[in-house]
C-alpha cells in the first residue's frame, strides 16, 4: 500500500514536470473559447516586459490537441486579427504565456492564411540580408528598420501530431518568422536598432 502510494506520488510529479499539460496559472491566462481577443503584454509595463524577456518553455506533445491548446490558438488568432491593432504574426509570450508557440501570416501561400508553429527554430539563415521596416504589438507606437536574412530553414513540431517538420521560407514571411522566433528567446526587434 505504502509502495503504491509512493509510486503514485512519483508518477504525479513526473507527469507534471515533463509530460504535463498547462499549469493552473497558464490555464487562467488561456481562458475559455469565445472569449476572443487577449490582452497584449507590452514593454510599457515592467512586469510584462520581464515576461517578454524570458526564454520561453517548449510545448510538450501532450499539450497538442488539448482544449487549452485549441483555445489558445483561437484566441491568439483573434488577437493578431484585431481590426483596431492588426499584426502579421504573434508569439505566445505576447499574450502572457511563456511558451514556444507562434502564429505567422503566410504571405508566401495562396490566401495568405495564418498558421501555427510549435517549438519553432531557425536552423539556417541565408547570408543575403535586407533591411525592412518592422513594428511589434508589444512595442506600441514604434517602428524601425531591421536587417534580416531573406531566406531561412525552419524546423518545428506539427501542431496536429507533433511530428518534426522542416521547410525553407523566403521573403517577407521569412522576416516574420525571424521576428516571432526572437520573441521566444526574449529578443525584441528594438534590440537591433
Ligand atoms: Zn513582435
Amino acid at each position: 500500500m505504502r509502495k503504491l502510494l509512493y509510486m503514485t506520488i512519483f508518477s504525479t510529479i513526473f507527469l507534471s514536470s515533463c509530460g504535463g499539460g498547462f499549469s493552473d496559472s497558464e490555464r487562467e491566462i488561456i481562458g475559455n473559447s469565445g472569449e476572443g481577443i487577449m490582452p497584449l503584454w507590452t514593454v510599457d509595463i515592467p512586469e510584462e516586459e520581464e515576461l517578454l524577456r524570458l526564454k520561453a518553455e517548449p510545448l510538450t506533445a501532450s499539450m497538442i490537441g488539448t482544449s487549452e491548446f485549441n483555445v489558445l490558438c483561437e484566441r491568439m488568432l483573434a488577437t493578431v486579427n484585431d481590426p483596431d491593432n492588426e499584426g502579421v504574426g504573434i508569439a505566445a509570450p505576447q499574450v502572457g504565456l511563456s511558451r514556444r508557440l507562434v502564429a505567422v501570416q503566410r504571405f508566401d501561400k495562396e490566401g495568405e492564411p495564418f498558421e501555427f508553429f510549435v517549438n519553432p527554430e531557425i536552423v539556417e539563415f541565408s547570408e543575403e540580408r535586407e533591411y525592412g521596416s518592422e513594428g511589434c504589438l508589444s512595442v506600441p507606437d514604434m517602428s524601425g528598420d531591421v536587417l534580416r536574412s531573406t531566406s531561412i530553414r525552419l524546423r518545428y513540431n506539427s501542431p496536429v501530431d507533433f511530428s518534426v517538420v522542416e521547410e525553407v521560407v523566403e521573403g517577407f514571411t521569412a522576416v516574420i518568422f525571424q521576428h516571432e522566433i526572437d520573441h521566444l528567446n526574449g529578443v525584441l526587434y528594438i534590440d537591433y536598432l
